[in-house]
């Protein structure tokens, strides 16, 4: 039921602007194969900013700890590394002098302007009231835009700023403005109540151009027709479960639940286990599992299988395409599927999990 990845501890950044007083410190992108990105934070599901190509010169203020990045041209690290304009390139790809990088926490004397400033970026406090229907979380502050989510009336939500996009009327205000959340996604402001105004979204937290999202449609099915998941998405008693169970049987065909690419086929169980017996709750790992990604920044995760799977890694598949079976590898205590959603993937991580249940009921494939 519980999967332990590795993944890495991560702490998004909050910009602290203006820029501290101390020299930047000048350094090159090191990223022959592709431009690197640049982020408005510490990890790469933050939102992309803009791309440096390899051999540009960058100007670092601070650093912050963040994503570890191992496959880094310059070395491992969980450090990224503040520019002069507040945005982010992980410190895996940029070659630098031995000359040290202040923590962008204990940076150089900040003048009290610029604290007020600081303190001005944080986070706002909403409340879904839709009156019924869920709201819709989108890619971009359009109702055209590819949905993400649909987020049930009541559902608390944090609010990062807002930025105009259609105007919408709701049960609290007409207007054109869209709040973003952490995760990069707009739901129209007509249905948030708020007790205040969020901040409009600024060249740091908002992207360049409403991004090129592909739609996430395409026909969903469920991974596994005529079961139910039981809701246990990130629950008081489980706060690190980050998928939708559906208990069955041994040898159940496993589906895809919409058309993608095969990313990961692997073994993931702790040490001294196989994944090819029966697994327990006091193993960890979620056992054989597959990560097919799909458009739009979708990824799905299907875990504890009984065998290997039989899709290979690169392998594109269907929608309802068998994929592997049932089984109950790794950390589980009997025969069901444990599967995950991920938005802007890649990666996959517990940041960007989003529970599955409303989100394949949206897609018409409800699983609950
Ligand atoms: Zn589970």
């Amino acid at each position: 039921m519980r999967k332990i990845m590795s993944v890495a501890a991560l702490l998004l950044a909050v910009p602290l602007l203006p820029a501290p007083a101390h020299a930047a410190q000048a350094a090159t992108v090191v990223s022959p194969k592709r431009p690197l990105n640049v982020r408005a934070g510490s990890a790469v599901w933050t939102v992309p900013l803009r791309t440096l190509p390899h051999g540009s010169p960058v100007a670092i203020d601070c650093w912050v700890k963040g994503q570890l990045i191992n496959q880094g041209s310059v070395r491992v690290t969980d450090q990224w590394d503040r520019l002069t304009d507040g945005s982010y390139v992980s410190d895996a790809w940029i070659r630098r002098s031995d000359a040290p990088i202040p923590a962008c926490g204990a940076a150089a004397p900040v003048a009290p302007a610029a604290v007020a400033a600081a303190a001005a970026v944080t986070t706002t406090a909403g409340t879904v009231a839709s009156g019924g229907t869920p709201l819709k979380a989108r890619t971009a502050p359009a109702h055209t835009a590819p949905l993400i989510a649909a987020l049930p009336n009541g559902t608390a939500l944090t609010l990062v700023c807002q930025q105009q996009g259609e105007n919408i009327a709701g049960t609290q205000r007409t207007t054109a403005m869209w709040n973003r959340l952490p995760e990069g996604t707009y739901v129209s402001d007509a249905y948030v109540r708020r007790a205040a105004t969020p901040p409009p979204c600024t060249a740091v937290n908002q992207p360049v151009a409403a991004p090129a999202a592909p739609a996430t449609g395409g026909e969903w099915t469920s991974p596994l027709p005529g079961f139910r998941a039981r809701p246990g998405f990130r629950t008081a008693n489980n706060p690190n479960h980050i998928g939708a169970d559906i208990m069955s049987f041994t040898g159940t065909p496993i589906h895809a639940a919409s058309a993608g690419t095969v990313t990961e086929v692997v073994c993931n169980i702790e040490a001294g286990h196989s994944c090819d017996q029966t697994g327990s709750p006091s193993i960890g790992g979620c056992g054989w599992y597959v990560k097919v990604q799909h458009s739009g920044g979708i990824a799905t995760l299907y875990c504890h299988m009984v065998r290997k799977a039989i899709v290979q890694p690169g392998q594109k598949v269907k929608a309802g395409q068998v994929i592997g079976y049932v089984g109950s590898s790794g950390n589980s205590s009997a025969p069901h599927l444990h599967f995950e959603v991920h938005i802007n993937a890649p990666p996959t991580g517990p940041q960007n999990a989003i529970d599955p249940i409303p989100f394949m009921r949206t897609h018409n494939a409800s699983i609950g």
